[in-house]
């Protein structure tokens, strides 16, 4: 088995071909490029060649080329639980959460910083860079620190403080700006097209996209080599929906599932482009955005990549939805109370928007459905529990314990 099968990139738009190397988009067209792979090889791999337990289990579906570049904190391999006090709740029959908070800085941005530091490496880059609300920012500083490359993470100034302690220590530099992404990015677009840093933003390069195509794999082998009925996934700039699609097409034409899911796009009510278009079947219109709880996805204009997620959605029939902030923190709850699952406001996004399209009908009960929760809950900011604080004496506490155990019915049920 050869480490990687990429053989190239290619042009979206107009079908370009160019051999691997760092490239942010189509010198004809612009268009974006997506990693081509051979798949008359891959075709002879089985899951039960696949050898390790962390990302680079999937190499060979992976563009890099040397072993030695591999770098690596313990991402992947996450959780796929099955939730059946969460699926009654939301009146499904086979529900399943691909959990991401326990990757090593708690979001599925380690997988596409373990392959965009990799490629870094591969290709010769000293530096990397990345703009960030957060967790792209504290993801690729960790993952540029553990290969020994320089990292420049852009953060807004106003970034949970969580995030930013845990960026301030990992990166190189640390560059806290003042106001809106968009008035940065034009100048930051501009200057890593002068300096030799390798860019790991969202909207272009192929190789950290490609990251979190594993997220795919790893769900067919977890559900026991088959794909579910139904993904539904976060969509921000749209990569994690674009990769994920793209490595179950491969899965398909590789032999390993002869079906494909139905895709779901989850998006915040406050940034809901992609949602909006598919609806009104129009084209996709930016919008400028303010505060929404779900900050991981807070993105109006998701450029190029927002366009491949809306064409994605019609061509192949998927669905999107989006949730208000009350029903996002209502979903983060229900998570927690009925599976114990601790997830930020972000990651609650799919959980929200399945709810709805269940009760909806557009999803049916008897379905399989994978949902992807993207981000641990520990890296947020809360606000204090108000709550008045007890005397610790026996009698207290006893009237606690027994009037809680009095509501249970069921006197040998395990609690209430
Ligand atoms: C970045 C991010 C996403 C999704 O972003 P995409 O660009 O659409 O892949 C989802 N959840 C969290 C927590 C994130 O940090
Ligand atoms: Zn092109």
């Amino acid at each position: 088995m050869r480490t990687s099968y990429a053989t190239g990139l290619r042009c979206i738009k107009c079908g370009q071909a160019y051999p691997k190397k760092y490239l942010l988009e189509c010198s004809v067209c612009k268009g974006l490029l997506e990693l081509q792979y051979d798949l008359e090889g891959l075709a002879r791999i089985r899951p039960c060649h696949l050898e390790g337990l962390n990302l680079w289990r999937y190499a060979p579906f992976l563009p890099i080329e040397n072993s030695a570049n591999f770098v690596s904190l313990g991402e992947g391999m996450t959780p796929l639980l099955f939730c059946p006090r969460l699926a009654e709740v939301l009146g499904l029959r086979e529900l399943y959460i691909k959990f991401e908070g326990t990757n090593p800085t708690g979001t599925l941005k380690d997988r596409s910083s373990a392959t965009a530091v990799s490629a870094a490496l591969e290709f010769g880059y000293r530096a990397t860079a990345v703009v960030s609300t957060g967790n792209a920012g504290s993801s690729l500083a960790a993952y540029s620190a553990r290969a020994g490359l320089y990292s420049f993470i852009f953060c807004y100034e106003k970034g949970a403080q969580p995030k930013m302690a845990h960026m301030g220590a990992c990166a190189s530099e640390l560059v806290l700006y003042k106001g809106g992404y968009d008035d940065l990015i034009k100048i930051y677009d501009r200057l890593m097209e002068e300096e030799p840093i390798f860019e790991c933003g969202a909207s272009r390069n192929p190789y950290k996209q490609e990251g979190k195509k594993t997220i795919a794999y790893e769900i067919y082998e977890q559900l026991g080599e088959r794909v579910p009925d139904y993904f539904i996934s976060p969509v921000a700039v749209g990569e994690t929906f674009i990769a994920t699609w793209r490595g179950f097409n491969e899965m398909k034409a590789i032999g390993w599932s002869d079906k494909l899911p139905t895709m779901v796009a989850a998006q915040a009510r406050r940034a809901n482009p992609v949602a909006l278009a598919l609806a009104s079947r129009g084209p996709l219109v930016p919008q400028r955005i303010g505060y929404t709880i779900a900050e991981g996805v807070a993105v109006g204009d998701p450029g190029k990549k927002g366009e491949w997620v809306l064409r994605i959605l019609r061509e192949a029939k998927g669905l999107a939805g989006d949730a208000s902030d009350e029903e996002i923190i209502e979903a983060q709850g229900l998570l927690a109370k009925t599976e114990g699952i601790w997830a930020g406001p972000t990651g609650c996004v799919t959980v929200a928007v399945l709810r709805d399209l269940v009760a909806k009908g557009a999803i049916p009960c008897e379905a399989s459905v994978v949902c992807l929760v993207s981000e641990t809950g520990l890296k947020g900011e809360y606000p204090r529990i108000e709550q008045e604080a007890i005397e610790p004496t026996l009698e207290t506490v006893r009237r606690i314990l027994q009037k809680a155990l009095d509501l249970g019915s069921d006197p040998k049920a395990k609690g209430p």
